[in-house]
């Protein structure tokens, strides 16, 4: 070491005149040495704190075993990590961006190999980690004793495990509890609901008004689907329609919103008529929507089989595009491109399922009530579906395309109440159920309810609302 080969040197042949400063020299080695002994003492001493913290923190300390097996499963009881004092605990995150791994991330947290194999292995217990989604967050866990008296730098921190949400309403956690032993918490995380409301006049298009009133795109979808069947939207939107939406999120308890939630009330004034539907949750878990006199709002048979279709061919006596004369045309023509799903209108029976002459591929279905509809010129059917086959409502049973006699991809659809085909567009079917007594009572308090959210919400500053600057305008003055 550097101070013993000082010694000698200091004490070497060099002639000293002056023995004042002989004496000064010696004193001055004197004090480098105390340091020097006083350093090492420190030294020691933390080597021995590193060596009891790892003692305490692992009391059981077991030979080294290089793969952990998962630790038996033992019955799963939330424990927060403060539980388990006393250590402190400080966390990093990382986020799995594309082709990440759950390996390579505790790799790039610096996470020693072994460590993380042992914490991923107790982890796939649970969870598959090859199910980690691009853009999930993980925190990462390190550890130290709570009642060090050194600074924290000098004392030694372990890899204490990892947590992350693989779901709105879970918590996984990943966690120490020996050497190379990790066990698995699951906890679940409470979630509370808001309430939001969308107040919009339709400018463009549904969809366009109900993002500007703050709804996703999925709840967008949702609300669409709610009106396709008391309303045709290529046909009957306006511009100047007013749409109004009570709608939920639900929120962690750190106020961030974990998971998207259910339109609970909308309701579309459409020139002039008013269409308004409620949402009632049913003892058995499931839910329906209702309107005022409690009939649901589904029907027998959606009025579109395909999303984003554009009406091409209408019911009638026309010109045939092919074949030059004029026919009567059966049903309506939906263009959309090639692949396209396409919906069972209503749930039934496949009466008729393969290639039908000019029709192409084909598929015809038997609903209640007398009611069939049938499907041409698909590119392909959904798979596993064969004559015998029950669909549901809005069960994809193909794809578009143009087999058979067509000019491009298209969806022919047709609608026949006893073998008659009718004109899809003027049908008023019947909805699919209606509410009892108890259901109507149900049904007035949930209206209740939602009248008081809404006029809360109404008159309430902070409620997300964008109202075109048109009707701003008429309304002062
Ligand atoms: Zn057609």
């Amino acid at each position: 070491m550097e101070a013993q080969n000082e010694t000698p040197k200091n004490g070497g042949s060099e002639a000293v005149d002056n023995s004042d400063e002989a004496a000064l020299i010696k004193q001055q080695e004197r004090r480098r040495r105390a340091r020097f002994r006083f350093t090492m003492a420190v030294f020691i001493g933390l080597i021995g704190i590193g060596y009891l913290a790892e003692q305490l923190l692992a009391p059981d300390m077991p030979t080294p075993v290089l793969s952990a097996k998962p630790a038996p499963s033992k019955p799963v009881v939330a424990t927060h990590w403060a539980a388990l004092a006393p250590m402190q605990r400080a966390h990093q995150s990382d986020t799995m961006v594309a082709g990440d791994s759950l390996a390579a991330l505790l790799a790039r947290a610096g996470i020693d190999g072994v460590e993380a194999d042992a914490a991923l292995d107790a982890l796939s217990a649970e969870f598959d980690p090859r199910k980690m989604k691009v853009g999930q967050k993980v925190r990462i866990f390190s550890e130290w004793p709570t009642d060090s008296q050194t600074a924290q730098e000098a004392v030694p921190t372990r890899f204490a495990g990892f947590d992350f949400i693989p779901e709105p309403r879970q918590r996984l956690i990943v966690r120490r509890t020996g050497h190379l032993q990790f066990d698995v918490v699951k906890q679940v995380r409470p979630l509370s609901e808001r309430f939001f409301l969308s107040d919009t006049l339709i400018s463009s298009s549904v969809y366009e008004a109900a993002r500007g009133g703050g709804m996703s795109p999925n709840l967008v979808v949702k609300l669409i689907r709610l009106f396709s069947f008391s309303i045709d939207f290529q046909r009957d939107i306006r511009e100047g329609d007013q749409l109004e939406v009570l709608y939920t999120r639900r929120f962690d308890e750190n106020n961030q919103q974990a998971e998207e939630g259910d339109i609970v009330f909308a309701a579309l004034t459409n020139r002039g008529k008013r269409y308004a539907y409620w949402r009632l949750a049913h003892s058995d878990g499931s839910h329906g929507y209702y309107d005022d006199n409690g009939r649901s709002v589904q029907r027998l048979l959606m009025r579109t089989p395909v999303d984003g279709a554009r009406l091409s061919s209408r019911f009638g006596m026309r010109r045939h595009p092919i074949l030059g004369y004029t026919r009567l045309h059966r049903g309506l023509d939906f263009a959309a491109p090639r692949g396209t799903p396409i919906y069972a209108a209503g749930s039934g029976s496949i009466v008729a399922i393969g290639r039908n002459g000019d029709f192409g591929k084909y598929i015809r279905i038997r609903h209640r009530n007398g009611y069939e509809t049938a499907y041409a010129h698909m590119s392909r059917y959904a798979r596993r579906l064969k004559k015998g086959s029950r669909v549901t409502q809005g069960q994809v049973i193909g794809y578009v395309g143009a087999t058979g006699l067509a000019t491009g991809p298209h969806l022919h659809y047709e609608v026949l109440r006893h073998k008659k085909p009718v004109n899809p567009r003027d049908l008023d079917v019947p909805p699919e159920t209606a509410l009892d007594k108890i259901g109507l009572t149900k049904l007035r308090n949930a209206q209740t309810a939602i009248g008081q959210r809404i006029n809360a919400l109404a008159t309430n500053d902070n409620r997300l609302r964008s109202l075109p600057r048109r009707r701003a305008a008429a309304t002062g003055g």
